[in-house]
């Protein structure tokens, strides 16, 4: 029988646990969220994560910046919150409007406050297998999951379509860190379907709606679908063909409902994480 792996049970557990948490602490942790230009996407994606943080008892400061920001004007705001003592994890909303690139920026955050696990830093311990100061949001979220449902890592054949900085490269680095054989796979892979089949584990993360059918997938397989597409219709779908692959895997993650909510579950606890990190550090000066 095929398990329908809960998402947001999962990430609402976790959740209510950063809230007794953060409930104990004698200071709100501090998330700073900067928004630049008015991406419908973006700004969701910005409402929610404000909402979040609130009911997970921290401070939130969104910081909306017009689509025409300078450069100098976007450095200028990271170096404050860098120096700010309220703000323990700053995120930079991606994507950024035309004019500006994305990793002028990410490296310029202070890596004990990038909440996103993106500054090369904390990317570079993870692939060393050193321990760092976040870890990206997704991929973390996926591993906890496959955790919570006691899936089997050690060993496993994990294929991730995908190849991306922020969830394909980050998460194969975890998967290997926890004795997984990798495969990763791109738009210039050559036989796909050959290579999804041998998975014990397939992450998809393409972007691409149904890329992965029933064919692609080898029986009992974990199918976790990162893909996060809104459709003509309005709905919101993922990369895999989900009412054909649910027959054959062991395993399958919706959409919405899979890791969509992990990722906000798993910023949630980052900035929670940072926070106990600076009182330590504090302390220990
Ligand atoms: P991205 O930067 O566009 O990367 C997509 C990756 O998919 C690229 O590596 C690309 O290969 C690969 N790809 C494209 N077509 C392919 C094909 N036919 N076969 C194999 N690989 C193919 O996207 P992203 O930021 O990683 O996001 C991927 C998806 O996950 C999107 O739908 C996004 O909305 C979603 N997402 C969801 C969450 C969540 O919380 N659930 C979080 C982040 C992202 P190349 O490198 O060769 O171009």
């Amino acid at each position: 029988m095929t398990i329908i792996i809960d998402g947001k049970a999962c990430a609402n557990k976790i959740l209510e646990n950063i809230k007794l948490k953060t409930s104990k602490l004698e200071k709100k942790p501090g998330l700073s969220v900067i928004l630049v230009g008015e991406d419908p996407a973006s700004t969701v994606y910005v409402n929610n994560k404000e909402k979040k943080a609130i009911e997970s008892g921290f401070n939130s400061y969104i910081y909306r910046l017009p689509h025409n920001t300078l450069k100098e004007e976007l450095l200028e705001l990271i170096n404050k919150l860098n120096n700010d003592d309220n703000t323990d994890g700053i995120l930079l909303q991606l994507p950024l409007p035309g004019h500006l690139n994305a990793y002028d920026f990410l490296d310029k955050i202070d890596p004990k406050k990038d909440v996103d696990g993106f500054h090369p830093v904390n990317s570079g311990k993870l692939f060393l297998n050193e321990k760092p100061y976040a870890v990206s949001c997704t991929p973390k979220g996926i591993i906890k999951l496959l955790d919570e449902y006691k899936i089997k890592i050690e060993g496993a054949n994990v294929v991730i379509a995908g190849r991306s900085n922020i969830v394909g490269k980050p998460l194969a680095a975890m998967f290997l860190n926890r004795n997984a054989t990798i495969t990763i796979a791109h738009s210039k892979t050559k036989n796909l379907s050959e290579i999804t089949k041998n998975a014990d584990i397939l992450i998809s993360a393409t972007g691409r709606p149904n890329i992965i059918t029933k064919d692609m997938v080898k029986k009992d397989a974990v199918v976790i679908d990162v893909g996060i597409i809104r459709g003509q219709d309005g709905k919101l779908r993922g990369d895999v063909d989900f009412n054909s692959v649910k027959d054959i895997a062991g395993f399958i993650t919706p959409v919405p409902g899979g890791v969509g909510p992990m990722t906000i579950a798993m910023l949630m606890e980052n900035t929670l994480e940072l926070h106990i990190l600076k009182i330590s550090r504090n302390k220990s000066c």
